[in-house]
């Protein structure tokens, strides 16, 4: 299927087309499109926003497009920089102030109490409005060092607890490898956008082929490449469920 990507970060870009190709899709981004739209992110949850930015560009373009917004839930700062995550610093997209403020922040906080999350919510959206969005969690803690030169974003400071294949193949990460320490495909397999997108392949037929009520919503929760909890409920009534720094909260 051709897929717009609904994105101008270029770190997420190369991920969301990486894994759509690996699953047999055509992946061209808004850029490639033609739209420069860039949907301001009012939402207060994760799916909020990936349905915000995928319904805005979808529309513009006229393709199923597909949005993930994602963010870093670190558990001593309550869930922040969270939705925040791209602006953490104050400038949109400015990786290296985000990092440092990241470490500033935790500068006074010990080994075992640095634990944090990755959370993607990927919503995938069609023309007429039939969308679906799926969340992905990828547990770690945040490192006191940047290390590593791949990914993007906060990935030289967060170290995931598991490391290998999805599912049985995972490990634990003894060696302490960051997100920019792991070859692309070792990051896609334990990521959270890994995790989300998997769940989207293996439901996106049936979405397909399902009714065609305008708003359906299936909220699924995984972690590397376990599914933790799923709820297919329709629209956005049940708005705590698609919070996911409550989520992060829920799960520790
Ligand atoms: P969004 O475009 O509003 O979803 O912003 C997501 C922000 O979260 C990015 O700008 C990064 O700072 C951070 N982020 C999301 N996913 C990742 C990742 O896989 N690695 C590192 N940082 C990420």
């Amino acid at each position: 299927m051709l897929i717009c990507a609904a994105t101008g970060n270029a770190g997420k870009l190369k991920e969301i087309r990486r894994i759509l190709e690996a699953q047999g899709h055509t992946v061209k981004s808004q850029k490639e499109l033609g739209v420069t739209l860039e949907p301001e992110e009012t939402g207060a949850t994760f799916a909020e926003n990936a349905l915000i930015k995928a319904r805005a560009i979808c529309e513009a373009c006229g393709l199923p497009t597909l949005a993930d917004d994602s963010g870093l839930a670190v558990e001593a700062l309550d869930g922040a920089p969270g939705v925040y995550s791209a602006r953490y610093c104050g400038v949109h997209g400015d990786d290296e102030a985000n990092n440092d403020k990241l470490l500033a922040a935790l500068e006074k906080v010990p080994a075992e109490r640095r634990d944090a999350k990755f959370v993607s919510a990927v919503c995938f959206y069609l023309p007429g409005g039939r969308h679906i969005t799926f969340h992905g969690e990828c547990p770690g803690r945040v490192g006191f060092v940047r290390r590593g030169e791949n990914g993007f974003g906060y990935d030289p400071l967060f170290v995931p607890r598991l490391v290998g294949l999805a599912g049985s193949g995972a490990r634990p990460n003894t060696e302490g490898r960051t997100y920019a320490e792991l070859e692309a495909w070792e990051k896609d397999a334990i990521s959270h956008r890994g995790a989300a997108m998997r769940l989207l392949d293996e439901r996106l037929a049936d979405f397909l082929a399902g009714p065609e009520e305008p708003e359906a919503c299936v909220l699924a929760r995984s972690v590397g490449a376990t599914i933790v909890e799923i709820d297919d409920s329709l629209g956005f009534e049940r708005d705590e469920k698609f919070d996911g720094d409550k989520l992060t909260r829920s799960l520790r």
